[in-house]
């Protein structure tokens, strides 16, 4: 039995189910600590193969992720795609990301953009301006899931391994505080009171 996506991030904890406090004060039935799924190397490779796959024929050169996870997933999506794996770091005198430590993209060279999920499409907009400010061409996104209200319009051929559905509610009018089932505060085990 091959575990589907979402299998895989719940077995590995990085999609709870159950009640919590969101940080903009909503309430929700699902949370996800979205960086415990690249902790086992079995799903990375296999969420990173299914991008690795739809992306095969865009002839890309270069894999680059945003920071943290983005850097796991770009090293093993260039490693089934036999290319290189780079990464892109919050720009410390601005808005953005950069590359640093000798990261180069030739002029033209083709980019392939990975990221874990995507929820407003922030942090990949911010790696599609790095490569194209050192002139390369970005050839698709690959996320592994994309829980975006609306899939983002990013102006190149886009791929998510798993569209998941964004489920959240005011706490007046939330289900399971009217089932009184605890709230929780991601971050912390302790149900809120
Ligand atoms: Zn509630």
């Amino acid at each position: 039995m091959v575990d589907s996506v979402e299998q895989m991030f719940e077995k590995s904890g990085a999609l709870l189910k159950g009640h919590f406090l969101l940080a903009s004060g909503l309430h929700s039935p699902v949370y996800w600590e979205k960086s415990l799924v690249v902790q086992y190397p079995e799903y990375t490779e296999k969420l990173c193969r299914m991008i690795a796959e739809h992306f095969r024929k865009s002839g890309a050169q270069v894999v680059a992720g945003p920071t943290t996870p983005g850097i796991i997933l770009a090293y093993e999506t260039a490693r089934q795609l036999g290319v290189r794996g780079i990464f892109a770091e919050r720009d410390e005198s601005g808005p953005g990301r950069v590359f640093r430590r000798g990261f180069k993209i030739e002029p033209n060279e083709k980019v392939l953009v990975v990221d874990d999920v995507m929820t407003t499409g922030g942090s990949v907009r911010q790696v599609i301006d790095a490569v194209k400010k050192l002139g390369g061409i970005v050839v698709g996104v690959g996320v592994l899931v994309d829980r975006t209200a609306k899939s983002p319009d990013l102006g190149v051929p886009f791929y998510a391994c798993h569209r998941a559905d964004v489920i959240t509610y005011p706490p007046e009018q939330c289900p399971l505080c009217a089932k009184k089932i605890p709230l929780v505060k991601p971050g912390s085990s302790q149900p809120k009171t």
